[in-house]
């Protein structure tokens, strides 16, 4: 069969010129209670959430991404992604601002910069989202008006990514950092290119999904310059792959820009293996590879949206042997107060010894992985060339 992707439904009153103007999107998003009220048929759930919500999160929406969900229905999947629901107000089992310990000293060294793993570094270059989803993980910065970084603040912390010599890889992030103009995305990029020990950027981006019309020729052609660069997007939905979202991911991809998606698992919306697989192969026929199937961050506001663990576990067993390893996102739970991530693979094992391993596979197949005799472990005899690079990554965080 061969895969379709339909054009998202544009409303009538937008020009085709107005609704391929990512700056249009952005301009012309829904932001508030009436502008909600404007575009969907509100449920009295969410009315709730706009009335009594004093402290409610952010809401906005691109028309383009509103106009995927059900404007009659607020049980419909992409509805619940972008609409408040009261249940959002409730007092929850664990309530994060900050579930993945993003503001703890060690691991804020300057402003904007989020170092938590030895090789690596968030740098936050906006707090700007185009659309704020419901289940967001970073409520404690993102959204907050303070837009793209300040000058004193850049250069902080591009100082810091320059002394910092066992860094390897900068993920921009935010917010979402294509919602910059593609002026202020090239200097950053340009500026990190010029830093020797930075080898990988990531972009950290939801655009593809909300304002797929912002993946033009000229930010493909910007982006490609300071390869190699890894677009991480975000879509959640198989739904959410329009043929313009489609044609995006198609252009990066063209460009020599590597697409890997990280969903998160959310009650209501995509808990499904039927749904998972849907995106995954929908995803993989584009060339973006189904990476990470997040378990939802206890984030304030969002016990409606997430699932057990059990029940994403669940998920995965039913996907295990009818998704190729290609299109299998990989499960993963962050753990909170920003412990790291923990892996989850379904357990085929069913004894362990010193000589052997028994295992009953995916499908029922009963096998044995046996050892080889022990023998004197053999060092390679060139890993001291590495060793100079592998101690300088493990000394740069702390
Ligand atoms: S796009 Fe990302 S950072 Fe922005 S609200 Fe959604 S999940 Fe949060």
């Amino acid at each position: 069969m061969k895969l379709k992707f339909e054009n998202a439904p544009r409303p009538s009153n937008v020009t085709q010129d107005q609704w391929q103007d990512w700056a249009w999107q952005l301009r012309s998003s829904l932001k508030s209670h009436a502008d909600y009220a404007a575009f969907f048929d509100l449920h009295q759930s969410e009315k709730n959430a706009f009335e009594k919500g004093q402290q409610l999160f952010n809401v906005r929406s691109t028309p383009y991404y509103a106009s995927l969900a059900s404007r009659t229905n607020h049980l419909d999947p992409i509805r619940r992604i972008l609409t408040p629901h009261e249940k959002e107000l409730y007092d929850p089992k664990q309530a994060q601002l900050d579930p993945l310990g993003e503001r703890k000293n060690s691991n804020n060294p300057v402003p904007r910069i989020i170092h938590r793993y030895s090789d690596r570094v968030l740098f936050l270059i906006t707090d700007i989202c185009s659309v704020y989803c419901r289940y967001c993980t970073r409520k404690h910065f993102t959204g907050a008006d303070q837009a793209f970084i300040k000058k004193s603040e850049y250069e902080q912390a591009l100082d810091y990514i320059k002394k910092t010599k066992g860094l390897r890889e900068v993920i921009l992030s935010g917010g979402d950092p294509l919602t910059i103009s593609d002026g202020q995305l090239e200097r950053v990029l340009t500026d990190l290119r010029k830093i020797e020990h930075v080898e990988i950027i990531r972009i950290g981006t939801r655009m593809p999904v909300v304002a797929p019309m912002r993946i033009t020729q000229n930010l493909v052609e910007i982006i490609r310059r300071s390869k190699p660069v890894f677009l991480m997007t975000h879509f959640n939905h198989p739904r959410e792959l329009t043929a313009e979202a489609a044609e995006a991911i198609e252009r990066l991809v063209d460009h020599g820009i590597p697409v890997m998606n990280q969903m998160v698992l959310l009650n209501g919306v995509n808990n499904h293996a039927a749904i998972v697989q849907a995106l995954s192969r929908r995803l993989l026929y584009l060339r973006a590879k189904p990476y990470y199937m997040f378990q939802c961050d206890p984030s304030i506001g969002t016990d409606y949206l997430r699932t057990t663990v059990e029940n994403s576990l669940q998920i995965q067993k039913e996907l295990w042997g009818h998704l190729s390893g290609l299109a299998m996102p990989q499960l993963s739970v962050d753990i909170p107060d920003g412990g790291g991530k923990t892996y989850y693979v379904p357990n085929f094992e069913k004894s362990v010894s010193l000589e052997k391993r028994e295992y009953v596979g995916w499908d029922g197949v009963h096998a044995e992985y046996i050892n080889p005799e022990p023998t004197e472990i053999v060092q390679p005899m060139d890993y001291e060339m590495y060793l100079a690079e592998w101690n300088e990554i493990r000394q740069s965080k702390n």
